[in-house]
Order: structure tokens, then C-alpha cells, then sequence
């Protein structure tokens, strides 16, 4: 990532916990979040002790709509939480200025942006997607875009807030078990090695030994597994153009960016869904608004815009060892619904 600090988590979720947590922020300010995003963005909200501010999407990218999170701001928010939706970029260079002008705090849900098109090329603009904010947050959970079985990570080049993180992400304890042992077994004159001191309340977030090393495994096919996610979602949306009723969910261009997901706008959605399955074909919805969702209705704003357009999402098969015959499949039966 070319970042100061990357450090292993057992989750996505974890990572998003607990970066918001070394923020310090107090207990009861608010932090903006899309509401079309998985649970976890809003549920680290919650495990803070702060209220979520729910932000409409961008109808064209569905990523958080900018002009509405302007509008939704107001002096008692502390923090905002973009989440790159599908691996299609929030407009950074627009979100960072104006959140630095009101002092909030930023954290990238990266969870569905893993790696570049090509190595070494940043993902937006010139800087990686992950790295314009405080903190980036990936996942490593088994449908995304590399794999741990569960794992997640958090990147900043800040010094000073990742100070606490490792202590957060393991019982408060701030000492690496691995560096502990290897000057033990270094030097004959510690008899302290052994010694850690607990200065925060921390959790058991820690990414292990065995996730870690299927991560090392992974991390030597991601360039790999992202190209042919690509070719997949390129195979797609040449098969869906033309069909009256059907649009990709949101504009990919793979030219630029990597995507975990890929999906499409479909009028008669369920009906759709329905004759997918009768072929043996799998799909998802990503998401259901969280303003739509009970636990969170309590926190809701208006999203009108996503909350009547998510009823059109349909999420296809896209896993990088699925064969063309098994794309050209899937939209040949997408084509004979519409027609
Ligand atoms: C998957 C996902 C998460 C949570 O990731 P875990 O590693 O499963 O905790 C968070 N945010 C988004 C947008 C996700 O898609």
C-alpha cells in the first residue's frame, strides 16, 4: 500500500471498531455514513458510543452523495466514513478538503477496493483509495477481493493515531508476542521479557498466525484474481448493453479500478431473481438501506433516493475462476427474461 502502518485484524468490522475508537471521540457526537453500506460501517458508530448520520447515494456511483452529507453536517459531527461502494472511488479530492474545513475525522471503508489495477498505480487520483483519509479499513472475509477465511486490516500514515492501535486490537496489550520471545532468546540479560503493561480497554482482534498466513498465499495471486474479476465484469457489460431495463449498478470502469462486486439496476427485480434461480443461477441484494433496518430506523434521515432505488439491485456471480461459458450463461438468461 505503500503506508507507514498496515496493521493484521480478524475483521473488517474489528478494523472499523477500532480505528473510530482511537480517535477519542466523545460520547454522543455524531459521524456520517452512507446508508446503502454493509451493517458493520454503522454498527462501529454504535460500538463507540456515537450517533450515525445517515447520507443518501450518489445516484450515479451510489456512493455517498456529497451534496446531501453537506447538508446533513452539522457542529455536533465529528466524523465522516465513506465507503467505496462495489470498489467504485467516493470523490476523495472533493471530501477531504471539506472535511478537514470542519475538522472531522475520515475513515475509508475499504472493504470492497483491495489492490490496483496495476501494481503500483494508485487507485484515485494519484493516491490509493484507503490512504486519503485517517485510516483505511479492509477486509479479508471470504467473498472479498483477497481472502484470510476472516481477517481484516488498518492502514494510516498517522503516527500518532495508530499509536493505540495495537493495544485496542488485543486486550490493551501493547507488545508483540513474536518481538518479545526473539529478544528473549537474543539476549541473556532480560529477565523482564515477559513484562506488558495494560493502558487501555482493548478486544481480542487480532489477526493469527494461520489467517495470516493464508493472507501471505493470497497476497502473491491478488494482481492475479483482480485482472480476472475484470475481464469478468468487462464480459458483463458488453452482455448486458442494449437490454431495455437493465443497467450496471454503478459505472464501472476497470480500466481504473478494482471491484469486489458487480451488479445491475433491473426493472421487475424479484421476478428477475426468480427466473435466475430457476436456471441455477445465484444472486444478492447489496444492501438493503440501513435506514431501512430496524435498529437503525431510529437514526434515519431522509435517503429517499436509495431507499426506492435498492429495490432494483441484483448482485451477480462474480468470482475470479468463473468461466466465460458461465458469464455468456448468465446473461443469456438476463437477454430471454427481457425479451
Ligand atoms: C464486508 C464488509 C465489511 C465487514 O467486513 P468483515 O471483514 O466481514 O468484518 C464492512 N464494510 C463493508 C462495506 C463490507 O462489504
Amino acid at each position: 500500500m505503500g503506508v507507514k502502518h498496515a496493521i493484521g485484524l480478524n475483521s473488517a468490522t474489528a478494523a472499523l471498531h477500532i480505528a473510530l475508537t482511537a480517535l477519542n471521540l466523545p460520547k454522543g457526537k455524531k459521524v456520517l455514513v452512507p446508508s446503502l453500506t454493509f451493517a458493520s460501517t454503522a454498527c462501529a458508530v454504535l460500538y463507540n458510543g456515537l450517533v450515525p448520520v445517515f447520507v443518501d447515494s450518489d445516484p450515479i456511483t451510489l456512493g455517498m452523495d456529497l451534496a446531501d452529507m453537506k447538508r446533513k453536517y452539522d457542529k455536533d459531527c465529528v466524523a465522516v466514513m465513506p465507503v467505496h461502494f462495489t470498489g467504485h472511488p467516493v470523490p476523495m479530492d472533493e471530501l477531504m478538503p471539506w472535511a478537514r474545513g470542519k475538522n472531522l475525522k475520515v475513515i475509508e471503508d475499504c472493504a470492497h477496493t483491495t489492490g490496483m489495477v496495476k501494481r503500483g498505480t494508485p487507485t484515485y487520483k494519484g493516491k490509493a483509495l484507503g490512504t486519503w483519509g485517517d485510516f483505511g479499513c479492509y477486509s479479508f472475509e471470504e467473498k472479498k477481493l483477497m481472502t484470510t477465511g476472516d481477517g481484516g486490516m488498518i492502514v494510516s500514515n498517522n503516527d500518532e493515531l495508530v499509536q493505540n492501535i495495537k493495544a485496542y486490537r488485543w486486550v490493551g496489550i501493547d507488545k508483540d508476542n513474536w518481538k518479545t520471545a526473539q529478544s528473549y532468546v537474543n539476549a541473556n540479560k532480560d529477565a523482564m521479557h515477559w513484562f506488558y503493561e495494560i493502558n487501555v480497554l482493548g478486544y481480542k482482534y487480532n489477526m493469527n498466525d494461520l489467517s495470516a498466513s493464508i493472507g501471505l498465499a493470497q497476497l502473491k495471486k491478488l494482481d492475479k484474481m483482480n485482472a480476472r474479476r475484470s475481464q469478468i465484469i468487462e464480459r458483463y457489460m458488453r452482455g448486458i448493453e442494449g437490454i431495455n431495463g437493465v443497467i450496471p449498478i454503478v459505472p464501472f470502469d476497470v480500466d481504473k479500478y478494482v471491484y469486489q462486486m458487480f451488479g445491475i439496476r433491473a426493472e421487475k427485480r424479484d421476478e428477475l431473481m426468480i427466473f435466475l434461480k430457476s436456471k441455477g443461477i445465484a444472486t444478492g441484494c447489496h444492501y438493503t438501506p440501513l435506514t431501512r433496518q430496524p435498529l437503525f430506523k431510529p437514526y434515519a434521515k431522509d435517503c429517499s433516493y436509495i431507499e426506492q432505488e435498492a429495490d432494483k439491485f441484483i448482485t451477480l456471480p462474480l468470482h475470479y475462476e468463473l468461466t466465460d461459458e458461465e458469464v455468456d450463461y448468465i446473461i443469456k438468461y438476463i437477454k430471454e427474461f427481457y425479451a
